[in-house]
Order: C-alpha cells, then sequence, then structure tokens
C-alpha cells in the first residue's frame, strides 16, 4: 500500500547538467526541492566519461560561474576554442571563425560533460533546500491547475506546485504529462572518442562535412583532440565493433593525415542521433526545460547552451514570484517561459537541421549549394564575425 504523499515546491525529474544547474539556480530561495533521477548516488557522484565535450558559449560560462560550478571544474579541463574552420569535401577552401583579432579572447571553451555534471551536483548535493532521490524513475504522473503528483518506481508519492521535466530527449515524464514532441531519428550515429596526434591544433576546432561522413576535431589541451565522427548508423556500428586498432587505423584514414598519427586517448562512445521538439514547454503546474524540451543535433554544439540559459529564465521567474509571494506555478508565468524559449531556441534549432539536411546529403545539387555556401559566408564578413560574437556573448 502507498505511504503519505510527500510535498515539495518543485520537483525536478532528471538529474542531468540541466536539472543540476536548475535545482542550482534555485539555492537563493527558501523552496523545497526534489531532484527524482533513476541513475544510482554513486554514479551522480562520479560521473563517467561519455565523450561529450560541450562547447560553452562566454554566456554559459557566467551562468556556471554565477552557480559556483565553473570554478569547481579543473584548469586543465577547460580547453579554450580560438577559432573554427569549416570544410567541405576534398576543397581546400575554409570558412573561418575567430575571436576578435589582438585580443586573444577565445570563441569559447571546452568542457567534458562529465565534468560539469560533477561541479553542479556537489553544488546540489551540499544544499539545505534539494534533495536527490536518485535510483528511481517516475512510472505515474497525474497534474492540475493545483498541484502534480507523481509514483516513483520504489511507489513512494511525491506532490508539489511545480514539476519540472529534465529527463532527456526522449523525456518519459514528458510522454506521461501527455506533453507530443516532435521527434526525428536520423539514421546517423556520432562516434566519439579523444586521440593524441603528431600535429599541432592551436586550439582552432574542424568540422568537416564529407562525403558520406562528417568529421568535428575538437582541440583539447595538452596534443589530444576529440574526434567525432558522423555516419549512417549501419556503418557506425560497423566501426564501433572493430576492435581498437582497427579502429583508429579506420579513423585515421577517413581523417586523411589532417592531425598525423594519432593513438586512441579515451574510451570510445556512439550516439544515435536523435532531435526532439516538444509541442509545449509548459502545462498545468509542469514545465520542460533542457533536452526535455528541445533536443538539438550536437553539430551546432548548442543543446546544453540553450538548455542552461532555459532553465535560468525559469528559476528567475520563480524566484521572483517567492519574492513578491506570487504564485511559483502561475500558469501566464510559464506561458511566458515557453514562449521566450520558443522564441530564442526555434531559428537555431531549425538553422541547424537545415544545415544538416544540406550536409548529409550527397546530391549534386546539395553539394553545389554547399560549396557555394561557404564562400558566399567567407565573403558576408557581417555573417561570420555575427556567429562568432553570438558565441562569445
Ligand atoms: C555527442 C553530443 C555532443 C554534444 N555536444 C554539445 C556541445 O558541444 N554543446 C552543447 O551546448 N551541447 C552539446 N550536446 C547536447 C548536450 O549534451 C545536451 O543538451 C545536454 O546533455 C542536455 O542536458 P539535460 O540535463 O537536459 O539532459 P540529459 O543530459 O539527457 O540528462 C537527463 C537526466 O535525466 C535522467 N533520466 C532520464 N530518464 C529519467 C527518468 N525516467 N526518471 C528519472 N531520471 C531520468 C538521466 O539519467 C539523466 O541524468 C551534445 C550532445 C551529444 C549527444
Amino acid at each position: 500500500m502507498a505511504g503519505p504523499v510527500e510535498t515539495f515546491d518543485i520537483i525536478v525529474v532528471g538529474a542531468g547538467p540541466v536539472g543540476l544547474a536548475f535545482a542550482a539556480s534555485l539555492a537563493r530561495s527558501r523552496l523545497k526541492v526534489a531532484v527524482v533521477e533513476r541513475q544510482s548516488l554513486d554514479s551522480l557522484a562520479n560521473p563517467a566519461f561519455d565523450g561529450r565535450e560541450i562547447a560553452l558559449t562566454h554566456a554559459s560560462v557566467r551562468i556556471l560561474r554565477e552557480l559556483g560550478a565553473w570554478d569547481a571544474i579543473p584548469a586543465s579541463d577547460k580547453s579554450p576554442l580560438h577559432g573554427a574552420r569549416v570544410l567541405n569535401g576534398s576543397s581546400p577552401f575554409s570558412l573561418s571563425f575567430d575571436g576578435p583579432s589582438g585580443s586573444g579572447e577565445p570563441l569559447g571553451f571546452l568542457v567534458p560533460n562529465c565534468q560539469i555534471r560533477d561541479a553542479l551536483f556537489k553544488i546540489v548535493y551540499f544544499q539545505d533546500h534539494a534533495r536527490l532521490l536518485c535510483g528511481n524513475s517516475v512510472v505515474n504522473a497525474t497534474n492540475s491547475e493545483d498541484e502534480a503528483v507523481i509514483t516513483l518506481s520504489d511507489g513512494r508519492q511525491l506532490a508539489a506546485r511545480l514539476l519540472v521535466a529534465a529527463d532527456s530527449r526522449l523525456s518519459a515524464m514528458r510522454d506521461l504529462l501527455g506533453i507530443g514532441a516532435n521527434i526525428h531519428p536520423l539514421g546517423h550515429s556520432m562516434l566519439i572518442c579523444r586521440v593524441r596526434h603528431e600535429r599541432f591544433h592551436h586550439q582552432i576546432a574542424v568540422e568537416w562535412f564529407d562525403h558520406h561522413q562528417t568529421i568535428a576535431m575538437l582541440p583539447l589541451m595538452g596534443g589530444v583532440s576529440s574526434l567525432l565522427l558522423t555516419l549512417r548508423s549501419s556503418e557506425a556500428d560497423r566501426l564501433f565493433a572493430l576492435d581498437d586498432e582497427l579502429f583508429l587505423m579506420e579513423l585515421m584514414n577517413r581523417c586523411r593525415g589532417r592531425l598525423g598519427e594519432m593513438t586512441l586517448a579515451s574510451t570510445r562512445h556512439a550516439y544515435p542521433l536523435v532531435t526532439t521538439w516538444a509541442h509545449k514547454f509548459s502545462a498545468p503546474s509542469a514545465a520542460l526545460i533542457g533536452d526535455a524540451a528541445i533536443g538539438m543535433h550536437p553539430v551546432t554544439a548548442h543543446g546544453f547552451n540553450i538548455g542552461l540559459s532555459g532553465q535560468k529564465q525559469l528559476a528567475h521567474k520563480i524566484l521572483t514570484a517567492c519574492r513578491a509571494r506570487r504564485d511559483i506555478a502561475d500558469p501566464d508565468m510559464l506561458g511566458r517561459y515557453e514562449s521566450r524559449l520558443r522564441l530564442s531556441a526555434a531559428p537555431l534549432y531549425h538553422a541547424t537541421n537545415m544545415l544538416v539536411g544540406l550536409y548529409s546529403s550527397e546530391h549534386p545539387a546539395a553539394r553545389l549549394a554547399r560549396h557555394a555556401g561557404l564562400r558566399f559566408a567567407q565573403h558576408l564578413p557581417f555573417v561570420r564575425h555575427g556567429i562568432s560574437a553570438m558565441l562569445r556573448r
């Protein structure tokens, strides 16, 4: 038989980087927060390397700094990104993005996802107002204008004025709230590993749209790069099944000597690519944040940046309501959160999907269009400077 219902002000489902950042953002309130996570406490406290090196904009660095997470990340794990080059097939031409000349200011920083998670976990773990309920998923939920009630896999029931889903792009919480989503499995997977290599990367990232593959080389500290190879999923599965030696040989062939001799410097990881856009980002007594709301294609490296900024907007609205002794789940307030996030994220989401369509097509017209597109952009300084400035904002 179910025990008594435990009551909170806010329940966050999912202790990924966005869910944790949201819980940390509420620290200055007296709100009673529960964070429900299906992974064990031990896995959360010691997040394993998952291959992802998150390219953070300056705005994201500022948010992490405000939360106290940025300084908790070791300096050796913050790789500055001084520029980026976009290549098309075997053409020697590249579209360049650089920081402002002479300032030495990077475009952004690459930080392992596990380090971001670790820093945010420690903040939430030591907060008095937040309670972590690990090793649990949500099996049932009801929501009304007055409250949301969830049932955990261990049978416990929790109620809150506001329920926040932060449980990834294939969010079960979103489904339980009855919110639909445009979910696009792309039929491609991204293989990721760190490699140590012969040639210097000069802290410049390379995004190379080649025939039937896309390779990104992200420059890390200490002569190491993170290599991201996007292929049709069947081809990615074949490559992933190879032993390390054969895998590396094929990787070097595919990179055509761009980084010189390479050795593996980490475990390998595979991500089948899926994009999602939830039909709504709010419901009575509920809201979606992070990938549960918007799951971006990683090619433009903006999923977490958008999630971090979105959680900040929602937390700010809640803290303002709290100070004014207003309802923290006021439907108008949640509606404003939704509209602002939709407006700010839609252009990048759709532009990214168009770019992916153009650059993964082998149609001769698409090849011609991407070649022309890169040259066109190179001759429009305001386009390049605009993108660089957006990253540094
Ligand atoms: C290969 C790759 C590279 C990327 N690179 C970048 C980049 O450079 N820059 C960038 O900004 N973004 C990048 N992203 C996107 C970024 O990783 C995501 O946007 C970010 O992880 C989203 O965080 P989240 O907390 O919303 O979700 P997640 O990281 O997916 O975390 C969700 C959490 O919810 C938990 N959970 C799931 N289901 C349940 C459940 N039913 N009950 C309880 N808990 C549950 C999970 O265990 C997990 O802890 C990349 C993504 C990929 C795949």
